[in-house]
């Protein structure tokens, strides 16, 4: 196999620097400072979005995203009780598309649309720019982490924030875990992976599912996650409401390599343009459950995107769009569509978790 040479970044150069003077670092410090170091990181520095970006994601692809999820809102908001103040929270939300959407989607139900207050979590400054100018005059509020959101009942969404979220890997190697880190190539200064020489410590506490892994595996875990989630799960136990989380990743907690980079709308080397490719990782969704149900929250799903938004009645809101839409425009919307539900891509990839108080019930989408 021919490796792709490394590119020189700014970043590869300071990282570089580190491992010199410090040693190899894990996986997960290498994918946080790729994506979001407060002056290289990949998200920190630009919009990775639409066709002339590096990848294109659900709301970005057609309205329809947006307006069910918006609509899915407004039934949980109902289920708990239709309080007259509510936090809307998004994590990452990249141009604000999605959020922009919600809210149009919002609008037909005046009372839900009165009670929300926005809030949305983001690090980068690029895209907080961008967000402002999807919301028009709407009012929100901007936070660097879920820590800081108000107490009170919240909807929470967040779509492709949780597999941007920094991964520690694992390889099993002498019958021993050890963390996988991220070294210098003695010969050519690339970076490149490595291992800790001693057994990692936290593998006692690997779920049953990883630990049993043979020899040569490679397994991730995402403490980060596992912390956003606890708070959010907490919280909501705590003063009602729910979330919904939709990002691609397996239906059961597995092991396998998933961190990759992706750059131009194609699969790269992780480790040759940190700062310069965005870096992800599967979501553990069952993990993600338990964690919330351990918070105290009620936890459903994961559910594959397709069967997600059909059972939301996209194919209605499709045939409505199209009734009042020119002929070339409601082509547009039929292909967003296929690509949303495609068995083969999007719509089995991507799944949606639902967290919600126990006294809400089932949210929508997420029946048996
Ligand atoms: N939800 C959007 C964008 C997904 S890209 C969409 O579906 O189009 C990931 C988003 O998460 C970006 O907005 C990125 O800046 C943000 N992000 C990544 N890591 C983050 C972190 N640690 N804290 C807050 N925001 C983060």
């Amino acid at each position: 196999m021919v490796r792709r040479a490394q590119a020189v970044t700014p970043l590869s150069r300071e990282i570089a620097r580190r491992i010199r003077s410090a040693g190899p670092l894990p996986v997960a410090e290498y994918m946080a400072l790729a994506l979001t170091d407060p002056e290289h990181g990949y998200y920190t520095t630009r919009d990775p979005l639409g066709a002339a970006g590096d990848f294109v994601t659900a709301p970005e692809i057609s309205q329809m995203f947006g307006e069910m999820i918006g609509a899915w809102c407004a039934v949980a908001w109902q289920y708990a009780g239709a309080p007259h103040r509510i936090a809307l929270v998004e994590l990452g939300p990249g141009r604000g598309t999605l959020m922009a959407d919600m809210l149009r989607a919002a609008a037909a139900l005046p009372p839900f649309r009165a009670a929300l207050d926005i809030h949305l979590v983001e690090t980068s400054p690029a895209l907080r720019a961008a967000q402002r100018a999807a919301l028009g005059g709407a009012t929100a509020a901007w936070h660097e982490a879920p820590e800081t959101l108000p107490p009170g009942p919240m909807l929470l969404v967040a779509n492709e924030f949780f597999d941007a979220l920094p991964i520690r890997q694992y390889q099993r190697t002498g019958g021993a875990w050890r963390e996988r880190l991220v070294g210098l190539d003695e010969s050519s200064g690339a970076l490149r992976f490595a291992l800790a020489s001693a057994p990692a410590a936290e593998a006692a506490g690997f779920p049953p599912a990883l630990a049993a892994a043979p020899e040569g595996a490679i397994v991730e875990r995402c403490p980060a996650a596992e912390a956003v989630i606890h708070d959010i799960a907490a919280r909501i136990a705590r003063d009602g409401g729910a979330a919904l989380i939709v990002d691609y990743g397996p239906m059961e907690t597995a092991p396998g390599d998933s961190f990759q980079a992706v750059k131009a709308h194609g699969y790269a080397d992780a480790l040759a343009a940190p700062g310069e490719a965005d870096l992800t990782a599967h979501v553990d969704f069952a993990g993600l459950a338990a964690r919330a149900r351990a918070a105290g929250a009620a936890a459903f799903g994961p559910v594959p995107q397709g069967a997600f938004l059909k059972r939301l009645g996209i194919a209605r809101r499709l045939e409505k769009l199209c009734a009042g839409a020119e002929p070339a425009q409601a082509d547009g919307l039929r292909a967003g569509y296929d690509r949303l539900i495609a068995e083969d891509g999007m719509g089995t990839l991507f799944k949606a978790l639902g967290i919600a108080h126990a006294s809400l019930g089932t949210p929508a989408g997420f029946e048996e």
